[in-house]
């Protein structure tokens, strides 16, 4: 018997592959179309010439991860021990889903906003565990921690948290990471924080880390990805970090799966964080991104939610359409050459506000292109 009956192929592998096929402009999976920072590349060149190509230790190349540790003192005010409280992982989704398999006994309830990035509820869901869906608050997909406060049970485990999120582009603002920190604090509730945009925010606001909040750094996975900061998605490259009896418990798991990560790739991420500007200037490039795709569809039929962070944006259709958005998406690919992800696979329950999700981490010119098509709808 499956033990995931009602998971079938995901938006991203189906909508890329329907891309493909119709020679559309792929906006929907979230990776860049432009080259990565060719220092980088050279730099995992030279690892590999000087010989870094067999097994680092278990949680990571031992420099590597006291430059994190010093980046997040630096960024989070947040002291970690690097020996104990970080795991270089195959990515983000492994670190969330390691974190997830770690604490979670059958019955557990988590708690995950919707929509929501869509590993988190299969990854709940095959540990026996039980999905609590608290949908973000519709048009702003804000969070109304009330309701949060109302789905809290003694079986409730954890709560998956994201920031800036996948889909909507939105973030969670001080208040939100203060309410939480209140709404746990007499529980023993464990966040897993998605925190994999860190460095992707908009018009001068700050990514609110946990590990900024001692209260909810204590019982936190905060959980990173190299790819989506280094236009690297194909990397496959992150990390967790949690307190030490946290993390203990998410490396018995670790070390008997991916036991150790890509030597050559975390020996040149040190050496590339030592540049002050390694990540400063993300935000601004993707922020440029997504003033410069606005500004060529303003005058389109499309109506564009805010976007303050990540790779995307949400476009309302209702203005064209009254199709499912599935329907309406999986049209725009075939039509019009566009590809985009329609935001009600993102929920559970299938809610449709007509709403796609547009990545704008593209080249310009594909942007223009894209910008094209779209005004002709
Ligand atoms: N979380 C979110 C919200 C994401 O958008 C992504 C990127 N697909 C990930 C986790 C996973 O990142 P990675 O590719 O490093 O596994
Ligand atoms: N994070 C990317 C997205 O949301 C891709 C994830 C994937 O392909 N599994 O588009």
């Amino acid at each position: 018997m499956s033990k995931l009956p009602a998971t079938g192929t995901n938006i991203f592998t189906i909508m890329s592959a329907l891309a493909t096929t119709h020679q559309a402009i792929n906006l929907g999976q979230g990776f860049p179309d432009y080259q990565m920072d060719a220092t980088l590349v050279n730099l995992v060149h030279t690892a590999m010439q000087e010989g870094f190509n067999q097994y680092v230790p278990m949680s990571g190349y031992t420099p590597l991860l006291q430059t994190l540790a010093n980046k997040i003192e630096t960024l989070y005010h947040h002291q970690i021990n690097p020996a104990t409280d970080i795991t270089i992982t195959p990515g983000g989704t492994y670190a969330i889903y390691t974190a997830l398999i770690s604490i979670l006994h059958p019955g557990d309830e988590v708690i995950v906003f919707q929509p929501c990035y869509d590993s988190y509820i299969p990854n709940i869901i095959i540990n026996g565990a039980i999905p609590v869906l608290v949908d973000l608050e519709f048009p702003g997909f804000t969070i109304d921690w009330e309701k949060v406060k109302s789905k809290i049970t003694h079986k409730t485990r954890a709560i998956i948290i994201n920031s800036p999120h996948n889909p909507t582009g939105t973030i969670l603002y001080e208040n939100d990471l203060l309410a939480l920190q209140q709404i746990i604090l007499d529980t023993n509730i464990i966040i897993i924080s998605d925190e994999v945009y860190e460095h992707i925010v908009f018009d001068n606001e700050k990514h609110e880390s946990v590990l900024k909040y001692p209260e909810l750094a204590n019982r936190s996975f905060a959980c990173f990805s190299f790819g989506k900061v280094f236009n690297a998605t194909g990397w496959k490259l992150g990390y967790a970090v949690a307190p030490q009896h946290l993390m203990n418990e998410f490396k018995k798991v670790h070390q008997y799966n991916a036991f150790s990560c890509n030597s050559p790739m975390q020996v040149a991420i040190h050496h590339y964080l030592q540049q002050p500007d390694s990540y400063r200037q993300l935000s601004t490039i993707q922020q440029q991104k997504r003033d410069y795709f606005s500004e060529l569809i303003k005058t389109s039929k499309f109506n564009l939610l805010p976007s303050k962070g990540s790779f995307f944006i949400c476009a309302d259709y209702s203005g064209i359409s009254t199709e499912p958005d599935t329907q309406f998406a999986i049209r725009l690919t075939e039509q019009y050459k566009i590809a985009t992800i329609p935001l009600s696979v993102f929920y559970e329950n299938k809610t449709d506000n007509r709403i796609i999700r547009v990545c704008f981490a593209k080249k310009e010119s594909t942007l223009q292109q894209a910008a094209e098509k779209i005004l002709s709808i």
